[in-house]
């Protein structure tokens, strides 16, 4: 079996996609099979082919086999969209083969006799194509060998398969072993046992259970799959990973999430790499949330909550290491449009915060704010003992000893300026979110929007300008209304046409305003129903300065929203008093 066809590359043999197709009955017949992997490539063509809602999986699949990385297929019927797929090849007609199995929804004993009927039909149709004998010694030799089950704690991946950059963060950044439990993941059902190694129809419908009886993908329906992956005492978190316009996988993430203990988080993409940035917050998040307190092995020393410490330019260290004789700790946030910066004693104290525009130029920006933070509390680069850089541009940056996601720094700050806070709700440039907190401060779980501006510190800008306000005077605006005026939409394009629509109807523009700011309030209180209502709330970012958006949503929660005295900052204040929260623990290993 040839793993995943380049880019490009013209090969032959045939090709399959889904870990329940029966390639070992190619390889009895001589037959190369190759997992492919389908990539859009330009994008009209999928579209030409077939109608939009289709999936970009699906039209990936269809690309491909235009691309001519085969000449013959195996689908599986695995939904309505993957026949579909199926169709609109067939009526291209350039494949030499094409047939798409029905796929039983479980292994029960039936669905087994069914299958096998299938995996029959592959079998006289490659019997008939190559004219050969079927060699059962290739066949069993080609079976590969289930993964062997964990025996220590590990990160899954369930859902849509996953490839390319987002799943190289995944591995590269979880300090515990990453299962691939996808629907290409976990592939291999042997070894084959002795006696069904003898018989043809024996090993084909042994063949038949064993494919069935993998790890479920999110269309079979096998409860007691996800039951016992959430009874696993190893799983120590979930990524789930969903494609966009597929219901199957919202049903399955809600299903399995209801039934774990432990932190999961959701990533929908379009089949591309496309939003990876974005997806990363999430990543990171739900690996700093992980709870590693039984994982042995080479995990990074800060635990829980760390990224790994990476190679930095001044100031800090630039081996990850603390600067000895530094007493202070700065955390930098890199936002899409304020860079802030903190600097905190050993006490935690706050000494110097900086709030910058992020402008074009992330890295120019956080190296001025660092510089201004430290001329405000008088002290230079060496007296600090290690700065943690979160935000949206923290990778890119480059500056600090370590990154911890916005997620974790928000509740770290949240937790410092007001403990009895369970619900911190973050709203930004360009995202919100909702982080759910434990007493103690920790990361219980969070939501977030950041796929559109709906909701966020963007929206409120764009409805500004509609206005010829300045950021500034809207959030003043919003206290003073009369009328209470619904907007009827949440996106951000479509509100300012209502917007200027309502301007023409002479309504009055601090009504217009409390529209706009219940927009807001309706899509975070939405955010926040999904991690749990729970009080006390917190709002931070520079979206808490909007004192008609914390009023509106104070009333759509029904409780009110606490705004703390610097709230663009309390994510760099949060990173900052995790920079010291690490140099203690340090200190306190040591000692
Ligand atoms: P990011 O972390 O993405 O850089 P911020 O937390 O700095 O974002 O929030 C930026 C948003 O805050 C802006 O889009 C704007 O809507 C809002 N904002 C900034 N300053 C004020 C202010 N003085 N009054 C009201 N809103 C403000």
């Amino acid at each position: 079996m040839r793993e995943h066809a380049d880019e490009g590359s013209v090969t032959s043999g045939c090709g399959y996609v889904c870990k329940y197709t029966p390639i070992a009955v190619l390889a009895g017949f001589g037959v190369e099979s190759t997992r492919l992997s389908p990539h859009i490539g330009d994008p009209t063509r999928g579209e030409a082919l077939t109608h939009p809602n289709l999936c970009s999986y699906c039209k990936a699949i269809i690309c491909s086999t235009q691309r001519h990385d085969v000449d013959e297929l195996l689908l599986t019927s695995c939904c309505d969209s993957m026949r579909r797929t199926a169709d609109a090849i067939d009526g291209y007609g350039e494949l030499s083969y094409l047939r798409i199995l029905d796929l039983p929804h479980c292994d029960s004993a039936c669905a087994v006799e069914r299958y096998t009927m299938q995996i029959k039909h592959v079998f006289e149709d490659y019997s008939q194509r190559t004219g050969r004998t079927f060699d059962l010694g290739a066949a069993v030799a080609s079976v590969g060998v289930a993964p062997a089950q964990p025996t220590g704690p590990y990160l899954a991946i369930v859902g849509a398969r996953m490839e390319g950059d987002l799943y190289r963060r995944i591995c590269d950044r979880s300090p515990l072993p990453v299962r691939d439990l996808t629907c290409v993941g976990c592939e291999g059902v042997g070894p084959v046992p002795p006696e069904e190694r003898t018989d043809v129809d024996a090993f084909l419908s042994w063949y038949a259970g064993a494919l069935l009886a993998q790890p479920g993908c999110m269309r079979m329906s096998v409860p007691d799959d996800r039951r016992t992956l959430a009874l696993d005492p190893h799983l120590a978190g979930v990524i789930y990973h969903g494609l966009k316009f597929c219901d199957f996988y919202s049903y399955d993430f809600t299903q399995l999430a209801s039934q774990l203990i432990v932190p999961i988080t959701r990533l929908e993409t379009d089949w591309n790499d496309q939003g990876s940035g974005q997806l990363a917050t999430r990543v990171d998040a739900l690996i700093e949330s992980l709870d590693l307190t039984h994982a042995e092995g080479n995990l990074t020393m800060f635990g829980p909550s760390s990224s790994a410490p990476r190679p930095s330019e001044a100031p800090g260290s630039s081996s990850g290491d603390p600067v000895p004789h530094a007493h202070h700790f700065a955390g930098i946030d890199s936002g899409s449009t304020s860079t802030d910066v903190v600097i905190v004693d050993e006490t935690g104290d706050v000494v110097a915060h900086v709030v910058r525009s992020t402008g074009a130029h992330a890295l120019e920006s956080a190296r001025s704010a660092l510089d201004d933070a430290l001329a405000q509390a008088a002290l230079a680069p060496h007296d600090l003992a290690y700065t943690i850089a979160t935000g949206y541009g923290r990778d890119g940056i480059g500056i600090g000893d370590a990154e911890v996601t916005e997620i974790t720094c928000h509740a770290r700050g949240a937790h410092e300026v007001a403990p009895a806070c369970r619900t911190v709700i973050d709203i930004g440039g360009q995202d919100s979110k909702a982080i759910r907190l434990g007493p103690d401060g920790s990361v219980r779980g969070f939501a977030m929007n950041d796929k559109c501006a709906a909701g966020t510190g963007r929206f409120l800008e764009a409805m500004a300008r509609t206005l010829e306000l300045s950021v500034d005077e809207l959030a003043r605006m919003g206290t003073t209304w009369e009328e209470d005026i619904a907007l009827s939409t949440m996106c951000t394009v479509f509100a300012e046409s209502e917007v200027v629509s309502l301007i023409a109807q002479n309504k009055r523009t601090s009504d217009i305003v409390h529209g706009i700011d219940k927009s807001v309030a309706v899509k975070t209180a939405a955010l926040v129903s999904r991690v749990g209502e729970e009080p006390v709330y917190l709002i931070t970012g520079g979206v808490a300065q909007n004192a008609g958006v914390v009023a509106a949503l104070s009333a759509r929660l029904g409780s009110t929203v606490q705004v703390p005295s610097d709230p663009q900052v309390c994510g760099a204040l949060g990173a900052a008093l995790i920079a010291r929260d690490r140099m203690v623990v340090r200190k306190d290993t040591c000692e």
